[in-house]
């Protein structure tokens, strides 16, 4: 069995804390690795290391280091492959979906590319008489990031490749669930010039996220996972003094209106709620019909596409919509749900429960399911699933949709499917979600712009890459500088007399 490691100054350090983790494939159910679990003695060694690298990091000029980010990027595509195997080989989703999933990350490192532009900085010319003032965006120091298991390479990559951009030294402390791409990545940023200490990856799980929570030489922490622990992050990390954004789990609506066209608006529906096996923060898991011949419309078109999908290991390559969920106890977490959808009185349409398939008895295959006939009082409704599992609350008006949503303590993506544009402008300025998508089922914004959600899902003030993570990953100072007037009034050419 193999034995992951840190990363730590430039190496694969061995864990020193004799507690592991497990690491399966979730395909087969098989444990493939087991991954170190970090002490609060390794977190803190591997804080002294960026600490001491990063103020000749941040006296690279920027154009220097994103000259470093740009070789990066040729060997992201180089190895895009080699990446997306590993990646569907810890997390389970298609080899399609994985080499997505580096995509998505590569794109942000180009985006940071244009670091010295973004570091430019203010400047006022004559604020005063002799007087000009100018702002200075400066890194923080070191900065840490806890990352998810469902976005291994992107969720990463938009936290260090802006951290890095900025002068800042960053460690990563990945899902312990499938870390062997966080790993691959710090690894090829130094073969892209990286210094050594400057991107660390320490593996580990509540011991090291406590650590960083409370190491006073952390400044900034990036969170991406459940809505639980991000609240607890961002309590802890904010008392403590740090800056702290953290972008929790969601709930993602998508209303269908009377005019959508209905086989998009299906389709649409089937690769956002259920591609990935649902294991997207914007995936779609609630469907929301305006109208009951709508409602009955739509559900006539899901059915046979959901009938349809093909579940099955990455191995199977074009062959497969979706692969098995994580790990065991996600699968029957998700089942546990679907039981009590079932018990609350919801209308399972399409069920899932006896799935299994041929020669991967043991892997965490979850079948698709389709609930109709949800209503807001079930936990299937409240909770957020992370699975196949795609329900329908019957709306009998556009207002009551609205409400629907609105009422939701979550507030990640949202979509509406319409012909007209008077409701989709309406729902675009009241709806109190941050990601809209008009006739687009999972608004993910590209990288130039930014990337988060409201309500619970989302806590901090600042958005994932895009311009707010120039501001995120540095500090201004503004220097108001006023120089006396000089010789240019004219030198002393003559002997003065003596008083
Ligand atoms: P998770 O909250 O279980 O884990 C996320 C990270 O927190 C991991 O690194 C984990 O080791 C750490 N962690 C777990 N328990 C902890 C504890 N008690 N104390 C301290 N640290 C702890 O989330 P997950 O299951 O890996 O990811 C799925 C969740 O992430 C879903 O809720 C999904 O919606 C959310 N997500 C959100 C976004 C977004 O941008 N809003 C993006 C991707 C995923």
């Amino acid at each position: 069995m193999q034995e992951l490691t840190h990363y730590i100054n430039g190496e694969h350090v061995k864990g020193q804390s004799g507690r592991f983790a497990d690491v399966y494939n979730p395909a087969t159910g098989e444990v493939q690795a087991k991954t170190p679990l970090a002490s609060v003695e390794e977190m803190a060694k591997a804080v002294e290391i960026a600490a001491a690298a990063q103020p000749a990091w941040a006296a690279v000029n920027p154009q220097r280091r994103a000259r470093v980010l740009m070789k990066f990027v040729t060997l992201l595509n180089r190895d895009m492959d080699k990446l997306a195997e590993a990646l569907s080989r810890e997390h389970g989703k298609t080899f399609p979906d994985a080499k997505g999933d580096v995509q998505r990350g590569l794109e942000v490192v180009e985006y940071c590319i244009g670091a010295p532009q973004m570091l430019k900085g203010e400047f006022t010319d004559g604020a005063g008489p002799g007087i000009d003032i100018y702002s200075m965006r400066q890194a923080l120091g070191v900065s840490a990031g806890i990352t998810p298991f469902n976005f291994p390479a992107m969720i990463p990559m938009w936290m260090f490749a802006p951290a890095i951009a900025c002068g800042n030294a960053f460690i990563l402390k990945p899902s312990e669930r499938d870390p062997s791409v966080p790993l691959m990545l710090a690894e090829l940023f130094e073969e892209a010039g990286l210094p050594k200490g400057i991107l660390q990856v320490v593996n580990g799980d509540k011991e090291a996220v406590d650590a960083i929570l409370d190491h006073p030489t952390i400044q900034s922490i990036g969170f991406v996972g459940s809505t639980p622990i991000a609240e607890y992050i961002y309590g802890r990390g904010c008392s403590n003094g740090k800056r702290v954004q953290c972008f929790g789990g969601a709930k993602n609506h998508m209303i269908i209106m009377p005019d959508a066209d209905m086989d998009q608006a299906a389709d649409a529906l089937i690769g956002a709620g259920y591609g990935a096996a649902g294991e997207r923060c914007m995936a779609i898991s609630v469907a929301v019909p305006v109208g009951d011949e709508t409602a009955d419309r739509l559900i006539e078109k899901l059915v046979p596409r959901i009938e349809k999908l093909k579940v099955g290991p990455y191995t199977a390559g074009d062959d497969v919509d979706y692969g098995p969920v994580v790990t065991a106890a996600a699968k029957e977490k998700i089942l546990g749900l679907v039981q009590s959808g079932v018990d609350q009185g919801a209308e399972l349409v399409v069920d899932g429960r006896g799935f299994s398939l041929q020669g991967y008895e043991d892997g965490f295959f979850v079948g698709p399911h389709l609930f109709d006939k949800v209503t807001p009082d079930m936990d299937i409704y409240k909770q957020e699933i992370f699975g196949p599992v795609l329900s329908t609350v019957r709306a009998q008006s556009y207002e009551e949709a609205l409400k629907l949503a609105m009422d939701h303590e979550m507030g990640n993506g949202i979509a509406i499917f319409t012909r007209d544009g008077d409701t989709a402008r309406d729902f675009a300025s009241k709806i109190n979600v941050g990601m809209i998508g008009i006739n687009v089922p999972i608004p993910v914004p590209l990288a130039y712009h930014t990337f988060g959600g409201w309500k619970k899902s989302a806590f901090g003030d600042l958005n994932q890459h895009g311009p707010d993570a120039f501001k995120f990953y540095t500090r201004t100072k503004t220097v108001t500088a006023r120089w006396p007037s000089g010789l240019k009034d004219g030198g002393e050419f003559h002997f003065k007399a003596m008083d």
